[in-house]
């Protein structure tokens, strides 16, 4: 497949093959950018700034809806084409697209709301006569970088908010799932963008951080790894960065919840989905101690249908690649052999992995205290609601909690006391919706993503004071 150097489909010299993660067999090639297609990419974003940022709202509105329209048409295509290069099951692949489809078209909605506001300054004596005209601009051309699990999804919520408020945009995908981000590339070239206004570039790793440091692209907007959102970080201190990290997303199963057979299914669902590759998948389980959770959850876990990811019947796919699996499975040995019990799974073919229940896990151990992004439940009884919380919050990471309480007044106190950036009340850390600030705290990030708060991120305010007024 073609790449796109400012909207135009270009080829590099060096063959990259895509490989299905469940089979190993090639699902599609593309061609790695050679610099000076990468300088160019850059080049065009930069000359074509001033112009993007002063094209009319109708404009970005019409060509987001063109984007969100033509992923609903080409739905089917798409998730199979997730599935084939990501390896997750179809259904997972399909809810993407249509999570894709939304983004671009809250997109849409927000370019035509998207405006500053009036601030009036006659509150003190000196702005008598005087009001605040606040517009936001955006910062400049973006960098957009995203990881392997969701290759569309993850894709969108950097490119949707850039067109929306008028800044061109350099997107590297994932080395691993180049492939759904060039058809997006290729759906992106229909519209009546300017040249320039987006690339999307398959770049190896090593060649990604002359990108990163480049000053004529001052937002970062990063979506991945801890070890690398850090690098970035300290490769790029004067840019606006925003880093979308990883975690080892909580639930809590509180004293008073009532519908125990939910939560399992929830937890269960939401702990192996995707084969746990998702930062907000749950990895850590705390339970009151006077609910009988573990069989349920157990039932739930074995009930799932392991396998090849294009059978629509398959819950639980191939992890991207057999080494990811095998990292999984040493980081359970290790567990198991500090103690864990393994109540279900543990057991490796490939590049899948059981899905896998553990309790007895050691505090330190791996699977507990980092993350373990594999389909690996760690449960644990606590003694109260408030033990429960301080065990959330006992982490290096602050995504997303979930808290399965039927009581207002825990809800608010999850809400207050625990430090991530989302508490899901009434089910698992995983839900998500696009036009909701995302991101979190401590090792999970900085900043938000969202389509309203990544358009804030691409921005800043300028002021006008008109004077006699
Ligand atoms: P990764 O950090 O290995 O790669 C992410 C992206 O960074 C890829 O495009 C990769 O090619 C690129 N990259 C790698 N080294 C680079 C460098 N030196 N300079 C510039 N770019 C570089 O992550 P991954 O394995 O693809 O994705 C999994 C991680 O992403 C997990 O930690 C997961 O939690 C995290 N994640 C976070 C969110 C979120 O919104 N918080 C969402 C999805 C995934």
């Amino acid at each position: 497949m073609d790449f796109y150097v400012a909207g135009s489909a270009a080829h590099g010299d060096d063959e990259v093959t895509v490989t299905h993660p469940y089979d190993g067999r090639a699902v599609g090639r593309t061609t790695w950018a050679k610099d000076d297609q990468v300088e160019a990419a850059v080049a065009a974003a930069a000359a074509v700034a001033a112009e993007a940022a002063a094209l009319p709202a109708h404009v970005r509105a019409t060509a987001l809806e063109h984007v969100s329209r033509r992923i609903a048409e080409r739905r089917q295509e798409i998730g199979e084409l997730i599935t084939a290069e990501n390896g997750k099951p179809l259904k997972w692949a399909l809810l993407e697209a249509d999570r894709a489809v939304s983004v671009f078209r809250w997109a849409a909605e927000e370019a035509r709301r998207f405006s500053g506001s009036l601030q009036r300054l006659d509150t003190d004596p000196g702005g008598t006569g005087r009001i605040a005209v606040v517009k936001r601009v955006p910062r400049g051309p973006v960098l957009g970088i995203s990881p392997f699990n969701f290759p569309l999804n993850l894709v969108a919520h950097k490119i949707a908010p850039a067109i929306a408020v008028g800044a061109p945009i350099v997107l590297k995908p994932a080395p691993a799932t180049p492939l759904t981000a060039l058809l997006l590339g290729s759906i992106l070239a229909e519209t009546d963008l300017p040249a320039g206004m987006f690339s999307v570039l398959p770049i190896p790793n090593d060649r990604a951080s002359s990108l990163v440091t480049d000053p004529r692209l001052p937002i970062v907007s990063f979506t991945g790894s801890g070890p690398v959102g850090a690098s970035i970080r300290r490769a790029a201190p004067d840019k606006h960065v925003t880093l979308e990290l990883g975690g080892n997303a909580a639930v809590l199963v509180c004293s008073d919840y009532a519908d125990l057979d939910w939560a399992a299914s929830r937890i269960a669902t939401f702990g192996t989905y995707q084969a746990g590759q998702s930062c907000i998948a749950v990895q850590r389980v705390f339970v009151h101690s006077d609910h009988d959770l573990l069989p349920r959850l157990t039932a739930a876990v074995n009930a799932l249908v392991t396998g090849d990811p294009s059978d629509p019947k398959v819950d639980v796919g191939p992890m991207i690649s057999e080494d990811a699996a095998k990292r999984v499975e040493s980081w359970v040995d290790e567990a198991v052999a500090a103690g864990a019990s393994v109540v279900t799974g543990g057991k490796r073919d490939g590049a899948t992995y059981a899905p896998t229940i553990l309790t007895g896990v050691p505090a330190d151990a791996k699977v507990v205290a980092e993350e373990i992004f594999g389909p690996v439940l760690v449960v644990s009884e606590v003694p109260t609601d408030e033990a429960g919380f301080a065990a959330i919050n006992n982490s290096a990471y602050g995504l997303q909690a979930g808290v399965f309480t039927h009581n207002l007044q825990t809800a608010f106190t999850a809400h207050r006391i625990l430090d991530v950036g989302g508490v899901i009340v009434g089910d698992v850390p995983s839900y998500r919706a696009d036009q909701m600030p995302y991101g979190g705290v401590k090792g999970s990030g900085v900043g938000r993503e969202g389509v309203a708060s990544a358009m804030e991120d691409y921005t800043e305010p300028r002021v006008m004071v008109l004077t006699g007024v």
